[in-house]
């Protein structure tokens, strides 16, 4: 089919997700025809590096042999049967896979299809948990300004981005929210951001704890408020006033989990052990629909009964526990050993920080906020203010744009340019796409070429 064919049909028929219809039928799509290593191709043979990883989910690069071939191993036994009832040889391997990987103590592993819903099952699981105790007052839940947590009903109600969720508010559950450490943009720094997190939390656990069932975060780096590194030490102290106050804690891992951060996961860079724990986006290499909620032996426990008490988790997907992409979520874990994936992000990290450091001078760059392989560059209208550019004056999405036009993908969260390259990037690569990404940023806020 021919670019005008598939760009008239993308018209007539595709409604794309976060996106303002009438401003994308006013431009050419891209449509992407095929994905080898981290660039990706559109269908006029075009070739883009993949600077946000798909949408933060790419792990190893597209059509990766070794991923490709898992898949089409268990295509060839079977390309799905239920868990409800029932099991599937790669769903319980790669639940063995998640429980060895992840902080201590959470054991259990319960599948779903999307961040969100994995999302979801962990708010139905704390709220159950209580109540199948007889906590029956234990049914609200806290989040940090600003924070994303996906988009379905539940998953908004314990999000924080008006932008996004203020239209939905009617049909929402309450959610108690205390402020995000924000360090770039509180008066206090590093120290005085953490100290009001820390202190909204224990006031409010201190006069409400009874009524609260759970706290959740985005461990270390918040992703969709523009990539926002949390100060050292916040999230251990926030788990610990939980644990003191039995209030469960929720870690979000979706964006921050396999590796993203130079941990495998977020919790483990100040050795928290969440209650529960949701992973999706990167679990199969970016490769498939595949998330996971994964709860310690305590909140299971809560659960397990005879059936007439009626303490079963109701909940369940079609898809939960898909073979073909448990099969190829194994093969990514695969990967990461024999190629030390881990080793290599930390490594990437600290080149790609050395790389941007003479960014950090230009007149409109903000703050260069980094955490392993997740990088959002804030650029201000008025460095020495602070004060940023207008919403509508749309630099994020303008510097995206140049970088399509030299040969890079990423998407902005408004004033905060987006780098989460896939973590199998090598050093070449990464040196392309950062140069590009300065070009960018040099283009559209000074108007000029950087040499
Ligand atoms: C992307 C994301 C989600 C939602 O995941 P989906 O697979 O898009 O539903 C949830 N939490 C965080 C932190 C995310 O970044």
């Amino acid at each position: 089919m021919s670019y005008e064919r598939l760009a008239a049909l993308n018209k007539s028929h595709v409604w794309h997700p976060f996106t303002q219809m009438k401003d994308y039928n006013n431009e050419d799509p891209l449509i992407i025809e095929r994905g080898e290593g981290v660039k990706l191709y559109d269908v006029q043979a075009r070739a883009y590096y993949d600077g946000f990883s798909s949408v933060w989910l790419n792990v190893h690069g597209h059509n990766v042999p070794e991923l490709n071939r898992a898949i089409t191993n268990q295509l060839e036994l079977v390309a799905h049967s239920t868990l409800l009832g029932m099991a599937n040889i790669p769903a319980i391997e790669l639940a063995e896979q998640l429980a060895r990987i992840t902080p201590n103590g959470l054991n259990k592993v319960f599948y779903s299809d999307s961040g969100a819903t994995g999302v979801e099952i962990a708010i139905k699981m704390a709220f159950q948990y209580w109540h199948n105790q007889g906590a029956r007052g234990k049914k609200s839940f806290v989040t940090m300004n600003q924070a994303y947590h996906g988009d379905t009903v539940g998953a908004v109600s314990v999000g924080a981005i008006p932008l996004y969720h203020e239209v939905f508010r009617p049909l929402l559950f309450q959610s108690h929210t205390i402020p995000y450490p924000y360090a770039y943009r509180h008066e206090g720094g590093a120290e005085g951001a953490k100290e009001a997190t820390l202190h909204a939390l224990r006031d409010l656990l201190e006069a409400r704890a009874d009524e609260i069932a759970a706290l959740i975060v985005e461990p270390i780096v918040q992703g969709a408020s523009g990539i926002i590194v949390m100060p050292e030490g916040c999230l251990r102290e926030m788990a610990e006033l939980c644990r003191k106050h039995h209030v469960l804690f929720i870690a979000d891992e979706v964006a921050t989990g396999f590796g993203r951060t130079g941990e495998m996961f977020a919790c483990d860079l100040e050795g928290v052990q969440p209650d529960l724990m949701v992973v999706g986006k990167g679990l199969t290499g970016g490769y498939l629909p595949v998330a996971a909620t994964l709860a310690t032996d305590e909140i299971y426990n809560a659960f397990y009964a005879d059936y007439s008490e009626q303490k079963t988790f109701f909940h369940g997907h079609s898809y939960t526990g898909n073979p073909l992409g448990c099969a190829v979520a194994l093969a990514s874990l695969r990967l990461f050993e024999e190629r030390s994936m881990l080793e290599g992000v930390r490594a990437k990290a600290l080149s790609i920080q050395n790389r941007l450091e003479p960014l950090k001078d230009r007149p409109h760059v903000g703050e260069i906020r980094q955490k392993g392989l997740m990088i959002g560059i804030e650029l201000v209208r008025n460095k020495d203010t602070r004060e940023p550019y207008e919403w509508a004056e749309r630099v994020g999405v303008r510097a995206s744009q140049r970088a399509r036009e030299l040969g890079m993908l990423t998407r902005p969260l408004g004033n905060v340019i987006v780098f989460i390259p896939p973590l199998a990037s090598t050093e070449s690569e990464l040196a392309e796409m950062t140069d590009i990404l300065a070009q960018s940023i040099v283009h559209v806020t000074e108007g000029c070429v950087l040499r």
